[in-house]
């Protein structure tokens, strides 16, 4: 099953983190690969250790390498487009070991829309995910091609944002 969470409101990556914690939950295993993100951590990635959770049970790969062309960012593209790739790789061998129920690959769908990844090379890789795995894909701007392979697709629509206001991201609501 292959699950979208995009639109421009908040609530995409916390929506995928909900979605692992219920199956979790269900005594199964949940894989957080993420594109674009990194190298600054986000109150989930200290969820694991924080409650003794073993790796194999949960785990986040962050995998980016922070803002991809904006906000004084000044490694060349190729650079994100590598390890793009590789967050892709990561995901495909993660789908295909078996060992996880729910796979999340974040960010995927801004990866795609920034031109890191083509739509043709992610959906390779999630041409086959067997009926009982869960994928999700977050990110704005969700490629029409991605939807129409989704089983479920929810859009996030701001309504509101402390943004909007001049304020800033908030500890432990955004990171
Ligand atoms: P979250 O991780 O909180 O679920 P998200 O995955 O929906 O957010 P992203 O597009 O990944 O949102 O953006 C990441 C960061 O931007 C987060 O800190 C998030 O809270 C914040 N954010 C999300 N939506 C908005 C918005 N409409 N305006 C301003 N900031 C936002
Ligand atoms: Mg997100």
């Amino acid at each position: 099953m292959l699950i979208i969470f995009t639109g421009n409101g908040k609530g995409k990556t916390t929506a995928a983190l909900g979605q692992a914690v219920r199956i979790m939950g269900r005594g199964k295993k949940a894989l957080i690969v993420q594109c674009i993100k990194g190298p600054w951590k986000s109150g989930e990635d200290f969820f694991r250790e924080t409650f003794d959770i073993p790796k194999e049970t949960f785990n986040i790969r962050k995998m980016g390498l922070g803002f991809v062309g904006i906000l004084g960012d000044t490694l060349p593209k190729e650079k994100h487009i590598e390890a793009a790739k590789s967050a892709l790789a990561t995901f495909k061998e993660a789908l295909e070991s078996n060992k996880w129920d729910l796979i999340v690959l974040d960010e995927v769908n801004v990866a795609v829309s920034l031109g890191l990844l083509t739509v043709d090379e992610v959906l390779k890789v999630a041409e086959n995910i067997p009926e009982e795995k869960l994928v999700v894909f977050t990110g704005r701007g969700a490629p029409q091609e991605f939807i129409d392979k989704a089983d479920l697709a929810t859009e996030m629509r701001e309504i509101k944002h402390p943004f909007a206001d001049g304020k800033k991201a908030k500890i432990s609501i955004e990171f």
